[in-house]
């Protein structure tokens, strides 16, 4: 059993590492990864913990199961919303329903095992997080 587990840990590091590009101005501001269609683009200098790792493959199972373009175009729609409400830049982008999923599960290795799909839409009412 535990053997298994990590296995499952190191061969899910070793697939997201080959996708991991580190680049100079990519994200923007204070952020320090950004997932563009299961690419995971880390700022210069920035050492990924299994953690975020872990919290930026929640992001491409939400992105996969909506098909990449209409996930970013909910994204964006979701943190003006949250933006109006919360009148707060960084508040906004914390009670996104897929940064709320992935903050709250992301610390839980064997969340991804058991996710059904499109369990980010039980966040969008959940309270807010930050
Ligand atoms: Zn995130």
């Amino acid at each position: 059993m535990y053997r298994k587990f990590t296995n499952f840990v190191a061969e899910t590091t070793m697939l997201v590492m080959l996708r991991i590009l580190h680049s100079k101005h990519i994200p923007f501001g204070s952020y320090a990864a950004i997932n563009l269609f299961g690419f995971i683009i880390v700022k210069k200098g920035i050492q990924m913990r299994w953690v975020d790792i872990h919290h930026e493959l929640i992001h491409s199972r939400q992105q996969a199961e909506m098909l990449w373009v209409p996930f970013y175009t909910w994204y964006v729609i979701e943190w003006m919303l949250k933006l109006l409400k919360y009148r707060n830049l960084t508040k906004a982008y914390y009670n996104i329903s897929f940064e709320r999923e992935a903050y709250m599960n992301q610390y839980d290795i064997k969340y991804l095992r058991r996710r059904r799909w499109y369990s980010w839409m039980r966040y969008l009412s959940k309270k807010s997080l930050r």
